[in-house]
């Protein structure tokens, strides 16, 4: 399992044996008694990354070239076939000389140019006693040199060149296998292909790579309300933004996505949609009639059709969010309002799909501390995702004010803010000037 967020290691005692719960066993929060059977983030998430099993090495592997596997993630570890890099060579422009000269006094520092190595052009002759040649970045070091003088650093005189007296010996050398090491083991299996590790692949000269097939996600909004955009609204009616954001954050993981549009409030048309993600995909994640309204219709399809294992969380917004399975596929039954649906992708779905495509370990969720500038209205017993934006003050400090309103349907929220700020289970109302802990939208790389 990978490490998990400090908001949810330990929020409550009482659930401190996550693992050894049974399936379906629903779990108090032992802060809420009106939500006697919701699980706590913390639970939910650990539940989810003990039950899913990243995928099995023999069917799930294809072989892509190093230029298409950019979010791809590795079936099989990388070992180095080369030294990288594969020749001792310069880390300046310069001179390179043999150490054994700086300290022979008869030389009174003075060595003679007998050539000039470029990277891609080797000098192929032997620096001899006295003798250096002039050295540019990357070219391979001649035979019997093993030093590199600075050229900011010597005195030029035609073919002399004289250097200074406090050199090591040594210096300005990278050594042949000082990145890599022929035979090293490079990459774990597991490892999602950033930038760093399409060039890391590419320095070892490795073309084509073993990595896991895309995890199948199909996914649907649900709602007799609901339209797709470029139609009119009629009373009642409004656009399906719900479709756009989940096709954005699953593009985003890289998944495969089949995309089964909107279904309506009918429980046929619910159910054949359901059987028909199950046959399709690995994971199904539907957004929308999860709840216990009159026409909320997944939570009893999910029971009959496949399992429920869990279906309400300790967390603001996101109150009702299921999870169960359907034949093979792991079903996800996110809330309708848009920001619920983007909250509970983020802080269980989107890892539960990574631990699904083989990642290991699981990404590194950053948050930190921010002084609030705003005063956030807190109920304890629950973990809530205000929306906030963060920023630097001139004394370096990091402050998080709020977006404004932050009703579970005010998606502008999601697109004022530039991180969640997390209030974990034990916190109360937060006071201008405490300390809070934010999670940043945008990670670097
Ligand atoms: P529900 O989870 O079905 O009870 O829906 C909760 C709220 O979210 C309702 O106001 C819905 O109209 C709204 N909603 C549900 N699905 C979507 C969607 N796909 N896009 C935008 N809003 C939605
Ligand atoms: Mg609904």
């Amino acid at each position: 399992m990978g490490s998990l967020p400090f908001y949810v290691q330990f929020p409550c005692r009482c659930l401190s044996n996550y693992s050894l719960f049974p399936m379906s066993a629903p779990i108090s929060s032992c802060h809420d008694a009106q939500e006697a059977d919701a699980y706590t983030l913390s639970t939910a998430l650990h539940y989810l990354l003990n039950h899913l099993s990243t995928p099995q090495a023999s069917e799930a592997i294809e072989s892509v070239a190093l230029m298409q596997s950019l979010g791809r993630v590795l079936a099989q570890p990388i070992y180095s076939p080369i030294n990288v890099p594969a020749h001792t060579n310069s880390a300046m422009d310069g001179y390179a000389m043999r150490s054994v000269d700086l300290q022979d006094a008869e030389l009174k520092s003075t060595l003679t140019v007998i050539g000039t190595a470029f990277a891609g052009h080797p000098f192929t002759e032997t620096v001899a006693r006295g003798q250096c040649v002039r050295i540019m970045t990357g070219a391979v070091m001649p035979t019997g040199a093993d030093t590199v003088l600075m050229q900011e650093r010597v005195t030029v005189q035609g073919d002399k060149i004289q250097f200074q007296t406090d050199e090591n010996s040594g210096q300005n050398v990278r050594q042949a296998g000082e990145d890599v090491a022929i035979g090293q083991q490079v990459l774990s299996a597991g490892t999602k292909i950033y930038p760093a590790e399409l060039g890391l692949i590419a320095a070892l000269g490795i073309a084509e790579i073993s990595v896991f097939k895309r995890l199948r996600v199909a996914f649907f909004s649900t709602g007799d309300e609901l339209r797709p955009v470029g139609e009119i609204l009629e009373k009642g009616q409004i656009y399906d933004s719900n479709r756009y954001t989940l096709f954005g954050m699953l593009s985003r993981l890289g998944v495969e996505i089949v995309d089964l549009g909107s279904i309506p409030d009918n429980p046929e048309l619910l159910a054949s949609a359901l059987t028909r993600a199950s046959e399709q995909a690995d994971a199904i994640i539907s957004s929308g009639g999860v709840s216990v309204g009159e026409a909320d219709f997944i939570k009893p399809l999910l029971a009959e059709l496949g399992e429920i294992q869990f279906w309400k969380l300790a967390i603001k917004p996101g109150r009702p969010f299921a999870f169960g399975k359907i034949k093979q596929a792991y079903f996800f039954g996110l809330p309708g309002n848009p920001v619920s649906t983007m909250v509970t992708f983020y802080q269980l779905v989107q890892p539960a799909l990574q631990k699904m495509m083989g990642i290991s370990p699981l990404p590194l969720q950053l948050s930190f501390k921010a002084k609030s500038e705003a005063k956030f209205k807190k109920q304890q017993g629950r973990t809530e995702f205000p929306r906030g934006y963060l920023k630097r003050a001139e004394n370096g400090e990091w402050t998080v004010n709020s977006v404004g309103a932050q009703g579970s349907g005010i998606l502008s929220s999601m697109t004022a803010a530039n991180c969640f700020v997390i209030l974990a289970t034990e916190q109360g109302t937060v006071e201008v000037g405490d300390w809070v802990e934010v999670q940043p939208f945008n990670g670097l790389i």
